[in-house]
């Protein structure tokens, strides 16, 4: 099964999206295992991480600028940084099922993670 949901971004920043697809995965039918989560975009991506402190996610965006300088890229868009740090983070996760819930970590929360925002962003959740 795959549904699709749609957020609003900011800038740049990580948002969590753990609730949107726990909603999704509550409302499936039927014994499942997996759920994947993935971002069709090129300067976006999804990772999980700590959820408990938000300053954790703040930090990584931090470090990932620091990890991508400003240099004279070639892409004529200007958005080079943010299709470099999309491809660092990912555009997949995948999460075991467990009684029927996201069988995350206590601290762990799944992000969708915008690099150039604010845009109107599309999430994919398939369950299997
Ligand atoms: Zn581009």
């Amino acid at each position: 099964m795959l549904k699709e949901f749609m957020i609003n971004t900011p800038s740049e920043g990580f948002i969590d999206i753990t609730s949107q697809v726990a909603d999704i995965l509550r409302g499936n039918q039927g014994e499942k295992s997996l759920c994947q989560v993935f971002v069709p975009h090129t300067t976006a991506g999804v990772t999980i991480n700590e959820n408990a402190d938000p300053d954790v996610v703040k930090d990584m965006l931090h470090a990932l600028n620091h990890m991508v300088p400003e240099l004279a890229y070639q892409h004529g868009e200007g958005n080079s940084r943010a299709h470099v740090k999309a491809s660092m983070i990912g555009s997949s996760i995948s999460v075991p099922i467990m009684n029927g819930a996201l069988h995350l970590g206590t601290w762990q929360g799944i992000y969708f993670c915008e690099f150039d925002g604010p845009r109107k962003r599309k999430v994919c959740v398939t369950i299997v």
